[in-house]
């Protein structure tokens, strides 16, 4: 229950209805087609496919309007709940609403207009928007595209709003969710609300990283910046934590003016011929080819890839581009010969995991069970981290990417509700897993077993990090993630835009009130 919540009596129904004439009463308003008590199997599921909860009902809204008019029929009932479903890419059933309704995003009217405020390019997208056909309409028909970015594409702007959405352009743009400059949201009173940082302050940070509790992203707009044409992508390898950590955070801390790459992450993985986890991964193109030849033998179990890429027009000339290049690689110290570059598209680049999918998918690892773990890690704690978790727990990889990268907390709007380290550097840490469904692969208790010693060790230790995406089953393990202070404002938050707790159950953080 939230501490001091208001009843919220919506219109002048006070009697409250029984489920089963909200759904009734719903159909009539929003018409049949927009709700289905039937066909629940996509809102039954997510990619985690850890949990399945069967909703009452799946509603398709197609405006604002309709989204607020289920929030105020959810109301009326005692006991219903909303879940926003975007994509459904959450893990632990995020997005889900048991015995409650699913709002399906994506039927949302498609809206992707450019907007100009003083000169200065934006788009205004839909909440339900995939951020692959931003990205597509944004360069095709303006040649303009968003800054911050997260590695996948096929999740949508609300969900990613949701939590942060963090690429390789986070160190310098920061999160995606600094980088929106108004959103339109329904809250859990039913009430649709513009917001931004100086109207309805406070409904507008809440709602950034707010985990879904505050209300639905039905519109919001994004920066945008003039889209390059190309995009060199390179991988260089290192054997040592410390040359690989050090140059990452001297990539990510050079000066605005000074000459940087526009993307840097990072990557551990293990120093073997294994296909899914060792050397065979580094190559950006079949014909290269990873020669171990070049691998000190002081090398530990696993190795480290710093992925780099530099933005470029047509125009530029290739000296300018090997210049820049050039220069930045001489000051870094990777293993000379374990050196990967192809030049592509930008497009193409930003797309570059839909064609992982696309073999995972063929693989059969992509329907299969998705024990995930994202983490933020201080940097005053990730070389003990990759001492006691990369070197040792996971020195044989997790079937995918284990990504490793910096960011700066300067970058992030304490106003916004999501939680990071205290550090002025902190890395993310994500093990996508990626293992074949048993009995071909682990059973996936045991791969959340494995990311729960992850967890213990990180406290034990007393670590400064955080669960990106968190998920928690008690409210004390809650009050921990934010803090005493986060937390209270958090459920001043909650008390404010969705007192009867209506928003978003599939993230347990509260209980409806009747
Ligand atoms: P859903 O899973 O549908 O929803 C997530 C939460 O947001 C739920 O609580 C839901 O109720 C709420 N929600 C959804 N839509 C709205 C809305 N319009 N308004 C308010 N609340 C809403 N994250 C990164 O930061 N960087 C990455 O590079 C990255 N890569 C990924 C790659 C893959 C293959 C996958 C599966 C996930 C990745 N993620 C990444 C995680 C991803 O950002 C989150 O899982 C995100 O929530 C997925 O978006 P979705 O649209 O599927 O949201």
């Amino acid at each position: 229950m939230i501490a001091c919540a208001e009843h919220f009596l919506p219109g002048n129904d006070a009697e409250p209805k029984p489920d089963d004439d909200v759904v009734s009463s719903l159909s009539k308003t929003l018409g049949v087609q927009a709700i289905t008590t039937d066909d629940l199997g996509i809102a039954s599921k997510d990619f985690g496919g850890l949990k399945f909860v069967k909703p009452l009902a799946l509603v398709r809204p197609y405006t604002a309007d309709d989204v607020a008019r289920v929030v105020r029929a959810a109301a009326r009932s005692p006991t219903l709940t909303v879940a926003a479903r975007g994509n459904g890419h959450s893990i632990n059933g995020q997005a889900m609403a048991e015995h409650g309704l699913v709002l399906d995003m994506r039927s949302m009217d498609e809206l992707v207009q450019l907007v100009r405020i003083n000169g200065a390019p934006y788009v205004d997208v839909s909440g339900g928007a995939l951020w692959e056909d931003v990205l597509k309409r944004c360069v095709s028909e303006f040649g303009l595209a968003p800054r911050s970015w997260t590695d996948y594409l096929s999740l949508t702007v609300g969900g990613t709003l949701s939590y942060a959405g963090v690429s390789g352009q986070a160190f310098r743009y920061g999160p995606q969710t600094s980088n929106v400059t108004e959103l339109e949201v329904v809250t859990g009173k039913g009430e649709t609300i513009v917001c931004s940082k100086t109207q309805s302050p406070e409904l507008f940070f809440a709602v950034l990283g707010g985990l879904g509790q505050f209300g639905i992203i039905t519109r919001a707009r994004i920066v945008l910046q003039e889209a390059p044409h190309t995009v060199r992508w390179i991988r260089v390898v290192y054997s040592e934590f410390e040359e690989f950590s050090s140059d990452a955070e001297w990539l990510v801390r050079r000066e605005e003016g000074e000459s940087c790459f526009d993307y840097v992450e990072g990557f551990v993985f293990v120093n073997s011929d294994d296909p899914s986890n060792g050397w065979p991964t580094l190559p950006l193109d079949p014909q290269q080819v990873f020669d171990p030849i070049h691998i000190p033998p002081s090398a530990g179990p696993v190795l480290y890839c710093l992925e780099l890429a530099l933005h470029y027009r047509h125009s530029d000339h290739p000296s300018r581009v090997d210049a820049v290049v050039d220069g930045l690689l001489g000051r870094l110290r990777f293993i000379k010969g374990l050196k990967f570059q192809v030049d592509m598209g930008y497009t193409e680049f930003l797309l570059r995991v839909k064609r992982d999918e696309e073999h995972a998918k063929i693989n059969g690892v992509w329907d299969a069970p998705h024990p995930w773990l994202n983490l933020f890690v201080s940097k005053s704690n990730i070389a003990e981290f990759d001492s006691e978790v990369f070197k040792k727990i996971l020195k044989d990889g997790v079937n995918g990417p284990i990504l490793v990268y910096p960011l700066l907390r300067n970058k992030w709007d304490s106003r916004q509700s999501v939680v990071v380290p205290e550090s002025d550097i902190f890395y993310i840490v994500a093990l996508l897993r990626f293992s074949p469904a048993p009995p071909k692969g682990p059973s996936p208790q045991l791969l959340v077993e494995q990311n729960r010693q992850i967890l213990q060790l990180c406290l034990a230790k007393a670590f400064d990090f955080k669960l990106y995406f968190p998920h928690y089953h008690s409210r004390q393990d809650w009050i921990n993630h934010f803090g005493n202070h986060q937390w209270s404002r958090f459920v001043e938050r909650k008390t404010a835009f969705d007192p009867m707790a209506i928003l978003a159950p599939g993230q347990k953080i509260f209980s409806r009130v009747p």
